[in-house]
């Protein structure tokens, strides 16, 4: 490399980044559509997570990818405060974090938007999607985010106002909210 010349983005070792194949591809790209998706068994009606090309529980090859909401709760988490493979340490303190999908299936995550110190076991959350605001032509990876209690959104319906304190948009500061986001009655 000459002087001057920027650093190549390829030759910069990266261990976040997925290796899509031909059964994948389909997932990766809607990733970086901004969606989930998941396999679900169409001989005995199991959703399952990652995807796989046959049944994990049937072992049937009638096996479909499908949209999932993106709903999920918090089942536990490990907050990272160290990590040596680029490019973990420039985001270090993380949350490592195991979800429950609404559909079923059990996924390996991070949670974002959310300090440690607020989340809970059970919390809402909602996938949102890390990488391609940040490199172009890379995949877009799932992550979660807690679940913001807009209108729309509110726990148990209509009628029911967020906390006390709660300011949608005002940055991090309102995700101190986040842990009080419980399940409706
Ligand atoms: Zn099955």
């Amino acid at each position: 490399m000459s002087p001057g010349t920027p650093p190549d983005r390829a030759a910069v070792p990266r261990f976040d980044l997925p290796e899509p194949d031909a059964f994948t591809r389909p997932y990766w790209d809607a990733a970086g559509e901004g969606r989930l998706l998941i396999r679900r068994c169409a001989a005995c009606g199991r959703a399952h997570h990652y995807p796989r090309e046959f049944c994990p529980y049937c072992w049937s090859e009638d096996v479909e990818w499908e949209p999932a909401s993106g709903d999920a709760t918090l089942y536990t988490w490990s907050v990272v405060h160290r990590n040596d493979l680029p490019p973990f340490g420039s985001r270090v303190p993380y949350v490592a974090a195991v979800v429950d999908l609404a559909e079923g299936p059990r996924m390996m995550t991070e949670v974002v938007e959310c300090e440690p110190a607020a989340l809970r076991v059970g919390m809402g959350l909602t996938v949102t999607f890390r990488g391609a605001e940040e490199v172009e032509g890379v995949e877009a990876v799932p992550v979660f985010r807690p679940l913001r209690l807009t209108g729309s959104e509110t726990p148990g319906g209509a009628g029911k106002s967020p906390g006390a304190g709660f300011r949608p948009g005002n940055g991090l500061s309102a995700f101190a909210a986040c842990g009080r986001v419980a399940p409706g009655p």
